[in-house]
């Protein structure tokens, strides 16, 4: 791994990626983003400038030449691709863009390591990978009582953003099998963190509390997601990199299964503790709960069996998730009076 390309590296998973694959002064970046709404360059601006050891490119994977182009002169041996339409409520109103990024563009992609890495006669050399950064919900969702995703489930996705992704999976998977691309796809649950879009759970109650604004809960807010540590994720999409074989999907989640409603709560009780510390008066949860109607095809619950990737990469859960909460919850906080 020496000359990496990140796509998306502007959104909050890509961007936590660079900022651990830039302390490894061996590594050359080149980040590939498009500057979406999603983009979080406000919050580092420091990623839009170019360095020794990092170049950041503004251009849209839709633009399959200029993507070749500039592709063939960085010589990528590892790509992370992250680039992605990944708001579900976005894809129920408008689903347009997320078959063009998340299928078309990474066609584009694809297209066009194989046709560089063909030309490099590279492929079967084991120092190239392609890791294909995916969704849990690809799986659809499960029962209460039923046994957590494992890498067998069928893809059953609900929402078009997670057919969409269903979609770029296979398209990754078919050019593994077809023309022998060293390619991994990897299936995550919930991340959160810093620099995570508004739109976002986390991101929307606490800003929501720091405004005093209610806080929507889709239907009883009984729906389960299991959340990873944004900088656990990352640690182990490096690792996935160097130990994945070629042409297998890897979960990833973090045994921590909580419904939206107990998270919400979490979220304010932490932010109380923050509000003391700084004489501010406490939130009241019940004053800002507002119960709306359900998204449609909303799924239930999502669970990882991490087995796959305990065994390959010794993947340990991270038990500090109060911990990491309060961290992000305090980034927030202290960057309230950006987000207005
Ligand atoms: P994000 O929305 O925060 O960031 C996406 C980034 O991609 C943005 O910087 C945006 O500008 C860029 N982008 C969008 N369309 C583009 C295009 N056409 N060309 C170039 N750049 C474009 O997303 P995220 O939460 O960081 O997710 C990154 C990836 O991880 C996505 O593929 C997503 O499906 C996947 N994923 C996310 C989660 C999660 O909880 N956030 C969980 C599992 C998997």
């Amino acid at each position: 791994m020496k000359n990496i390309l990140v796509t998306g590296g502007l959104g909050f998973i890509g961007s936590a990626l660079i900022r651990k694959l830039m302390k490894n002064k061996n590594f050359k970046i080149l980040n590939i983003d498009a500057l979406t709404y999603a983009n979080s360059s406000n919050y580092q601006k420091e990623l839009l400038k170019n360095k020794k050891n990092y170049k950041f490119l503004k251009l849209n994977i839709n633009n399959f030449n200029r993507l070749y182009k500039e592709i063939k002169i960085f010589k990528p041996d590892t790509v992370f691709h992250l680039a992605a339409e990944s708001h579900v409520d976005n894809s129920i109103k408008n689903s347009s863009k997320f078959i063009k990024t998340n299928i078309y563009g990474t066609y584009n992609l694809l297209e066009s390591i194989r046709l560089i890495w063909r030309d490099k006669k590279t492929i079967n050399n084991n120092k190239c990978k392609f890791i294909h950064v995916s969704t849990d919900e690809v799986y659809g969702y499960l029962k209460l009582n039923e046994k957590k995703f494992t890498e067998l489930n069928k893809y059953l996705p609900s929402s078009p953003y997670s057919a969409s992704k269903a979609s770029s999976d296979l398209l990754a998977y078919s050019w593994f099998k077809t023309f022998d691309l060293p390619i991994i796809i990897t299936n995550c649950s919930n991340n959160f963190g810093p620099y995570q879009h508004k739109e976002k759970l986390i991101p929307k109650v606490i800003l929501n509390c720091f405004l005093n604004k209610k806080i929507p809960v889709y239907g009883k807010g009984n729906q389960i997601r299991d959340w990873i540590f944004v900088d656990d994720h990352v640690d182990i999409l490096i690792r996935l990199a160097k130990k994945g074989l070629n042409g297998e999907n890897y979960n990833i989640g973090n045994n921590c299964e909580i419904t939206n409603m107990d998270l919400i709560k979490k979220i304010i009780t932490t932010l109380n503790k923050i509000y003391e510390k700084n004489d501010l008066a406490k939130i009241n949860l019940n004053h800002l709960i507002l119960h709306v109607p359900d998204r449609l095809a909303h799924d239930f619950r999502y669970g990882i069996d991490n087995k796959k990737i305990s065994k390959l990469i010794n993947f340990k859960p991270n038990k500090n998730f109060n911990t990491n909460l309060f961290k992000t919850v305090e980034w927030y906080f202290d960057r309230f009076y950006k987000f207005k």
